[in-house]
């Protein structure tokens, strides 16, 4: 999933260090190869229900293959109508760690070729741009690190420990796939932590020029859907009772309403609130940098739950987003059901959270449910050796440009491998206009700087990190 970046107003002054002397664009090594991996890979139709996603992994099998991987460490393993590709790069364990791994996903969400201007399964480059379903989301990811082991293994690099490709193939619907690479398969990817190359990055300001920051996402929030229903026993509409089961849903929905969860922070937003606060003006900064250092100052908290990029940042938000009920115009409504979508602040947890609705909501009658089957994670904590081989990653495209924690809202391979005790950093390299990102939509586009940048991104971090 391509989360929200962050936003913010350029940043001058950024280029104190020298640009890194490096071939850039078409004329990085591997950039060829690389364009023909990306072609395939959003050519190859991995939505789901269409059963092509072993197609890819098979392919991208073939191509470690022939760049010197033995057979015995490359593994597509099918999970339903859909498969996972697991790669192990073997270092010389001269760090005395385990392994690390990679993790992106090779499929895509639907697209309607009929509603798109060109066809979403055909790799087209116009005005600087690729087209294609998956050219941002995430096929980027994929082939991005797919090159950088080709190319690694090519040049005679030994890590210094094991790097392991963990690609997953439903993350884009049931996460089924990513529940069988920490579980199942965990054999094979089992490691200290995972680099998720679906997620982090910068937006580019509309008017050019360098993005305001780089989004290293550490956390994620819990995902949950509740219903809630009232039921009553109905009658005619020409006789009214005391009771009535839409009425008694919207009294505690408005009760819903009205009501702020507690706030909650963790390093990782404190330094978000920090960071973010330099660049934003007027009011919204001061209650930024006020709440970094003082997570319980009244107007802060106000201001920032009164915006909302912010208001998931302090707390848990829950909101009614769907409603039911009744069956017949003449007739006493018999039951009503409202959606409630939750995001729960890392650390909260479910139970508690649905405890604090059915307080709030204040309705003893009201039967809840829980939709799906929702997985809690706490924040990663940060690492100096990611940071570290980070800075020289970013230093590639944008030197110098600010690093800043991000809790994203939920929703990527990041959080079954953080479920599971593995913690998860998205460090992707997606730079790209607001007004261009279109993951899920229609027309998604990557800017062809960004699929070139990307691809030194990921070199450079994956050696640094394993050096
Ligand atoms: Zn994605």
């Amino acid at each position: 999933m391509f989360k929200k970046l962050l936003a913010g107003a350029a940043v001058s002054a950024l280029l104190t260090h020298s640009l890194f002397a490096a071939p850039t664009g078409k004329d990085i090594p591997f950039a060829a190869e690389a364009r023909e991996i990306y072609k395939t890979a959003v050519e190859t139709h991995t939505a789901k229900g269409h059963g092509k996603v072993p197609d890819l992994a098979n392919y991208l099998a073939g191509k470690f293959k022939a760049a010197g991987f033995p057979e015995e460490d490359i593994h597509v393993k099918p999970v339903g109508e859909t498969a996972v590709l697991i790669v192990r790069y073997r270092g010389d364990g001269s760090s005395g760690k385990k392994p690390i791994s990679i993790s992106a996903h090779m499929d895509v969400v639907e697209a309607l070729a009929s509603d798109w201007v060109n066809d979403p399964f055909k790799l087209i480059e116009k005005d600087g741009f690729f087209f294609g379903r998956g050219t941002l989301d995430d096929k980027l990811g994929i082939t991005a690190v797919t090159t950088a082991f080709l190319r690694m293994k090519t040049e005679g690099f030994v890590p210094s420990r094991d790097l392991i490709i963990a690609f997953s193939g439903d993350e884009e619907t049931g996460m089924i796939s990513t529940k069988a690479l920490v579980h199942e398969f965990r054999d094979l990817t089992d490691s200290e932590f995972v680099l998720n190359a679906d997620v982090g990055g910068g937006l580019l300001p509309e008017e050019g020029g360098p993005p305001a920051s780089f989004g290293l996402q550490a956390a994620e929030k819990t995902y949950v859907t509740f219903e809630a229903t009232v039921r009553n026993p109905g009658g005619h509409s020409s006789r009214p009772t005391g009771t009535n089961a839409i009425y008694d849903l919207a009294t505690a929905l408005k009760k819903l309403e009205a009501y702020n969860f507690t706030v909650n922070y963790n390093d990782l937003t404190l330094k978000y609130f920090s960071s973010t606060a330099k660049k934003t003006p007027g009011d919204l900064g001061k209650a930024m940098a006020k709440f970094a250092t003082d997570p319980t100052d009244e107007w802060a908290i106000k201001t920032l739950r009164k915006d909302p990029s912010f208001v998931g940042t302090v707390g848990t938000t829950c909101v009614a987003t769907m409603l039911q009920g009744g069956h017949a115009e003449n007739a006493l409504p018999q039951s009503a059901t409202a959606t409630i979508n939750c995001r729960i602040f890392p650390g909260e947890g479910v139970a508690k959270t649905l405890a604090t609705l059915k307080t709030v909501m204040a309705n003893e009658e009201i039967e809840f449910v829980t939709l799906g089957d929702p997985t809690e994670t706490d924040a990663s904590p940060l690492r100096d050796d990611v940071l570290a081989a980070l800075r020289k990653a970013v230093d590639t495209t944008y030197p110098g440009l600010e690093i800043v924690p991000s809790m994203s809202s939920g929703g990527t391979d990041g959080m079954h491998f953080r479920a599971a005790g593995i913690p998860s950093y998205g460090v992707h390299s997606v730079y790209i206009k607001s007004s261009d990102a279109f993951a899920h939509g229609l027309n998604e586009r990557l800017p062809v700087k960004t699929f070139y940048d990307s691809l030194t991104h990921w070199y450079v971090l994956l050696t640094e990190i394993s050096k």
